[in-house]
């Protein structure tokens, strides 16, 4: 059974919106891509893994698919969790092309595309940390100690794999559900868990914390450098402006009821889920308080002090359905 489902981890949310309002020239924009680029292949790779997740059979399978988690000091992200009443499972999802060659000599990872040789964290160390930590973390919880196995999944079905030798943790996803028969097997004389796994369960849930951090802190952007306004749904231009019931687009004349949602929406992932009515239009360029007021009723923000002080919480969650609404 999926306990948590892959969704669009917020971190790309977050990245895309960032470079949706930022500068077309800036120099900045090539770090930012590139780190966009490489959250969204590893959200690729962990989609791709939905069909061979499938044959797991849901009654004896608990799947968790990013998981964050604090042991101690330190947070540690787990790409697939999968939790049996035998032992727990962690796979290290990597969806990347090319030519792939495992040194576990010097414990690196080489990717060589056109002849060009670029170097990846050596994912065996990143699963022996993840498997460290989430020994830790049950410990720390008083969960009893079950096996905890761990997979590196290659993802990408051009990329060519090689070794310097045989890694027994290392696999392409066609493998994916043999090295399952097989673990079974391993773990079949292993004391059963099955009252404890309900709660083992709750509790990775309840203390799952996604990463949120500020994304213009990561970069040293400062709040000025940001385009500002509503954007045309149509021709993109933040040239947005409203005019009785609708917002116009001044450079291609198109209408929208609802391109503000948009705008709300980068809003929060950019800056905070809490603003004021001042803050609202400079974001989206409006001068009208009474308008922004009325866009603060329609999209239902809770409402928080008095007066000028006065901040409304916007739910993400709520824009998404206002934004799949207007759609419809
Ligand atoms: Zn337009």
């Amino acid at each position: 059974m999926i306990v948590k489902q892959l969704t669009v981890p917020i971190q790309i949310r977050k990245l895309e919106a960032l470079l949706n309002r930022f500068p077309i020239h800036d120099e900045r924009r090539e770090r930012i891509f590139s780190d966009y680029q490489k959250a969204y292949s590893g959200y690729i790779g962990e989609k791709a893994m939905q069909y061979p997740l499938s044959y797991l059979d849901p009654e004896r399978y608990l799947i968790f698919h990013d998981i964050r988690l604090k042991a101690g000091e330190h947070f540690f992200q787990i790409d697939i969790l999968i939790l049996s009443t035998k032992f727990i499972l962690i796979s290290e999802v990597k969806n990347i092309t090319g030519r792939l060659f495992l040194d576990h000599e010097h414990k690196q990872l080489i990717r060589t595309i056109d002849d060009k040789e670029e170097s990846f964290t050596y994912p065996i160390d990143q699963l022996t940390l993840q498997q460290i930590q989430l020994k830790k973390w049950l410990h720390q919880h008083s969960f009893p100690l079950l096996p905890i196995e761990g997979l590196v999944v290659f993802t990408n079905e051009s990329s060519i794999l090689t070794s310097s030798k045989p890694h027994e943790k290392i696999i392409k996803k066609s493998s994916f559900i043999h090295k399952m028969l097989d673990l079974e097997k391993r773990f079949n004389q292993v004391p059963d868990y099955s009252e404890n796994i309900n709660t083992l369960s709750d509790t990775i849930l309840q203390n799952h914390t996604p990463q949120n951090k500020s994304l213009l802190q990561k970069y040293q952007i400062s709040k000025d450098e940001l385009i500002t306004g509503i954007q045309c749904p149509n021709c993109q231009q933040f040239a947005m402006k409203r005019s009785y019931k609708y917002f116009n687009c001044s450079q291609c004349r198109s209408s929208s009821k609802s391109a503000y949602l948009k705008a709300l929406e980068e809003y929060v992932l950019l800056f905070d889920s809490l603003l004021t009515n001042k803050q609202g239009r400079e974001f989206l360029e409006i001068k009208s308080p009474d308008l922004m007021q009325r866009i603060l009723r329609e999209i239902s923000a809770e409402r928080f002090g008095v007066n000028k002080s006065t901040s409304y919480r916007i739910c993400l969650e709520a824009l998404g359905k206002l934004k799949k609404e207007s759609l419809e």
